[in-house]
């Protein structure tokens, strides 16, 4: 197998923009395995899925078809043709996405995706159980933090178009997601044994960039 980068953490860690930038040095695939979890709660509540019934969500959970582009300078994400990659990040989806995540069917059927596109390797995948569940032989294994109020800064910045969207709210917010995310019974967000903690409070996005491709490289040349 080729190089998996596993990049797993909280929201608002800056795994986005450090995997992306990773996969673009390294010439690598990027998968956003969010954006999948995302899209199936964005079809959920345009079918008017009742999305905290875990039963109503199973029953549906495998009629979206997901098709992810894996590009890093333009990753897509499209659920029956349709594509969503404006309407997911909506804090409607956003409140909503950790019950439908939280449903074992819904993991089910993502996780088998993800392993599709994730193939011989060649990319990198962030996520929240990417290195403990979804590819746990990745070479290399990284758990990307950051202080509470530095990640709710960073999600009300993203989220400066949505007056409603202030820093005390946000970091409610996601401390609220964080929580289900973590003590969820199937593939909570957990830092794999054997993964490298780095914490990007007070790092830069180049220095956050600099050190997952250093990490990389000592493992392909090691391997
Ligand atoms: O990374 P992002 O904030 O876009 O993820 C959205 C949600 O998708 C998370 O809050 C979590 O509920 C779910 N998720 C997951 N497992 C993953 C990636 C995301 O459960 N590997």
């Amino acid at each position: 197998m080729s190089l998996v980068i596993a990049i797993d953490g909280p929201s608002g860690s800056g795994k986005s923009s450090a995997s992306k930038g990773v996969a673009r040095r390294l010439g690598l695939r990027y998968l956003d395995t969010g954006a999948m979890y995302r899209a199936v709660t964005w079809w959920m509540l345009t079918q008017g899925v009742p999305v905290e019934d875990a039963e109503a969500v199973a029953a549906r959970a495998g009629e979206p078809v997901l098709e992810c582009g894996t590009d890093p300078d333009a990753p897509t994400i499209a659920v029956n043709g349709v594509d969503v990659s404006g309407p997911i990040r909506t804090r409607e989806v956003t409140n909503a996405v950790s019950a439908v995540s939280a449903v074992p069917a819904v993991r089910e059927r993502l996780v088998a995706l993800q392993r599709e596109i994730i193939g011989d390797g060649g990319i990198v995948v962030e996520g929240r159980d990417i290195g403990t569940v979804v590819a746990p032989d990745a070479p290399v294994k990284i758990f990307l933090t950051a202080s509470e109020e530095a990640r709710a800064r960073r999600r009300a910045r993203d989220l400066a178009h949505d007056p409603a969207a202030t820093v005390e709210l946000t970091q409610a917010e996601q401390a609220r997601r964080d929580r289900l995310d973590s003590t969820r019974t199937t593939s909570p967000l957990t830092k794999a044994e054997d993964a490298v903690e780095i914490d990007s409070t007070s790092l830069s996005l180049p220095e956050v960039i600099e050190a997952v491709v250093r990490l990389a490289k000592e493992s392909t040349a090691a391997g």
